[in-house]
């Protein structure tokens, strides 16, 4: 490898075994708890499962390349360990900025975190550049999603990431929906990156899994002593489905933003769809910063059905082929209601429903989803 590969070529390419005569092409599953090893181990040296593995590693080398880091990635036990492990950055007390809407749980780890240590949480509209670099002032962690879960709001990233670093706060990039073929955040000036693997990367909605990716060797070394002393670490199958489900990483997305750009293109016209939001749509607000800051718009839809909830709720029984499921990123279509989540931001429209484009053919899931819509 020359290590200039371009993303799509570093998902089939980084992480393999040294090419040698009769090496394998895929790095083995290495199931060991402990390594041989006597007297004080050095840096990196292999002693204890907890603490550093082979069966990590392949996939680690893997996405660190793929995010265009220095360094190789940390895989921790899902993406809210991931998530865990950048927020024991912060010290108690400290002002907290996320965005009003966001993955659920995260939202609900960070309302946890600052009743508990008496922090400060700032909610932002990250669309709405200054109201989040107003509220950068005096913080000491920005967590950020672009496009937001679920209502796929755009934020301007190399300005806000710019105005953290020069302000002394902590950024950190929560790249799932983008995916590194999307945009690669530690490039537009973001400290840490995190991934729910679980989604694209892994990509067959078989794992539950998540990273870090960290932009100096000192945020990289307190991410991974957060793992090696709390435990969230990731199981070698499950590590090992992950790589192999990044290998097509490139062509599922291409796929899946194709299907969803056409979906998009044919509802924003039926009779039935009140109201679709995705970037690529040229009157979506997200549309001209997407554009340039962006590669792709990704493969998330919101749709909004004439009728409300209930017409939604109608929606989401009908559907044959699309899967009425939560999650995302997998190569089969998914829709749910997001509101039927008890615990989701009131501001998400109680009819938004969230489709997760997959790969098959785009005329069954347009037939599957227009019958479906007429039930
Ligand atoms: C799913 C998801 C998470 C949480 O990841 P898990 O792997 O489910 O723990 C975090 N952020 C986003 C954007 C997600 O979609």
């Amino acid at each position: 490898m020359t290590g200039a590969e371009r993303p799509a070529t570093l998902a089939v390419t980084a992480g393999r075994p040294p090419r040698a005569p009769g090496a394998p092409v895929n790095p083995p599953i290495v199931l060991s708890s402990t390594f041989v090893s006597q007297g004080e181990p050095g840096p990196g040296d292999r002693f204890y499962g907890r603490g550093g593995t082979p069966a990590w590693e392949p996939f680690e080398a893997a996405l660190g390349a793929l995010e265009g880091a220095e360094r190789p990635a940390v895989v921790f036990s899902s993406g809210m360990a991931a998530i865990a492990a950048v927020f024991s950055l912060v010290e108690p007390g400290a002002t907290i900025v996320v965005p009003r809407h966001a993955y659920q749980t995260t939202l609900g780890f960070v309302d946890e975190l600052v009743a508990r240590t008496s922090g400060q949480l700032v909610r932002v509209d990250v669309a709405n550049t200054a109201e989040v670099l107003a509220a950068l002032d005096g913080a000491s962690l920005v967590l950020l999603e672009s496009p937001t879960n679920p209502m796929l709001e755009v934020a301007e990233l190399p300005e806000i990431l710019a105005a953290a670093r020069s302000l002394g706060v902590r950024s950190v990039v929560d790249n799932t929906f983008a995916t590194p073929l999307g945009q690669r955040p530690l490039a537009l000036g973001a400290d840490l990156v995190v991934h729910s693997v679980t989604k694209y990367l892994a990509g067959h909605s078989d794992v539950v899994l998540g990273a870090v990716v960290a932009a100096d060797d000192q945020l990289d070394g307190l991410v991974r002593a957060h793992r090696t002393l709390h435990g969230a670490i990731a199981g070698p199958f499950e590590v090992w489905l992950a790589l192999r489900g990044l290998r097509t990483l490139a062509l599922r997305v291409e796929r899946s933003q194709a299907n969803a750009a056409e979906l998009e293109r044919r509802l924003s016209t039926h009779p039935l769809v009140a109201g679709v939001r995705h970037p690529s749509l040229p009157d979506d607000p997200g549309h001209e910063r997407a554009s340039r800051l962006m590669n792709g718009f990704g493969s998330i839809l919101g749709v909004r059905p004439v009728g409300g909830a209930a017409a939604a709720d109608a929606v989401v029984s009908a559907v044959g082929l699309w899967l009425p499921a939560t999650s995302l990123g997998g190569v089969e279509s998914s829709i749910e209601r997001r509101r039927r989540f008890a615990t989701e931001t009131s501001s998400v429209p109680d009819d938004l429903l969230r489709l997760s484009v997959g790969i098959e053919d785009v005329d069954d899931l347009w037939d599957d989803l227009d019958r479906a819509l007429h039930a």
